[in-house]
């Protein structure tokens, strides 16, 4: 009888070492007090992220681990906080597990997209959410106003992405995008503006496609027409 053996489980720094090589170089020279350790398959990296104004002032810091996941660069790091200085509370913007909420789920999927490197998610993600922690603890309040969540947190997205606040419009484009997966760049734009498709709204139409997963945009189409229908 033949004997099968189980495969190895492969992880991402053994898959693509240039990859975890290069991410170390580009650590190098700002952060290099940041520590990777391998741990039972995991590669985390630890250290203390300081948050800084354009004076060169000290805010705060936080003792901070990422955690990579197995399949990275194509799953979202988890990030956590090591001393207790974030409450693990939704409200704080932090998931039940207490890792950070860093971003809105498309937002994961469009970092991932474009390719995620460590230096990118601690200099755009990690350190301004630790700044509107700060800010939080100072004054109670979020820098721009609360993020929001669920049914309402999926209108707000759409509204900003589409840089438009007309959910029949938004609607119309989801529609569309859903329907119709190639337009001609001088057919009439969708929308009845009488414009050409390419002076009007190709470019949130390429946008939107290329950001949400098609079966999402379905689920989320519902919640809108919810708001008006
Ligand atoms: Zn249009």
């Amino acid at each position: 009888m033949k004997k099968i053996r189980e495969a190895p489980i492969s992880r991402w720094y053994e898959t693509n070492p240039l990859l975890y090589f290069n991410e170390k170089i580009s650590l190098f020279e700002h952060y290099r007090h940041l520590v990777f350790e391998e741990n039972e398959g995991k590669i985390r990296l630890t250290g203390r992220l300081r948050v800084i104004d354009q004076n060169g002032d000290e805010h705060g810091n936080f003792l901070v681990e990422i955690v990579f996941p197995d399949d990275y660069p194509y799953e979202f790091p988890k990030v956590y906080e090591k001393e207790g200085k974030i409450p693990v509370d939704s409200a704080r913007h932090m998931n039940s597990d207490g890792s950070f909420a860093l971003c809105f789920k498309y937002d994961e999927i469009f970092h991932i997209k474009k390719g995620l490197k460590v230096i990118y998610l601690i200099e755009t993600l990690i350190i301004p959410f630790l700044s509107r922690q700060l800010f939080f603890d100072q004054f109670g309040e979020w820098v721009s106003g609360d993020r929001l969540f669920g049914d309402e947190g999926i209108v707000d997205f759409y509204q900003k992405e589409l840089n438009t606040k007309d959910l029949k419009i938004i609607s119309n484009i989801l529609e569309t995008v859903l329907t119709t997966h190639k337009i001609a760049p001088n057919a009439p734009c969708f929308c009845k503006s009488g414009k050409k498709f390419k002076k009007c709204h190709r470019e949130l139409f390429e946008h939107i496609k290329m950001k949400v997963p098609e079966k999402d945009m379905r689920e989320d189409l519902k919640v809108i027409r919810k708001y008006f229908e």
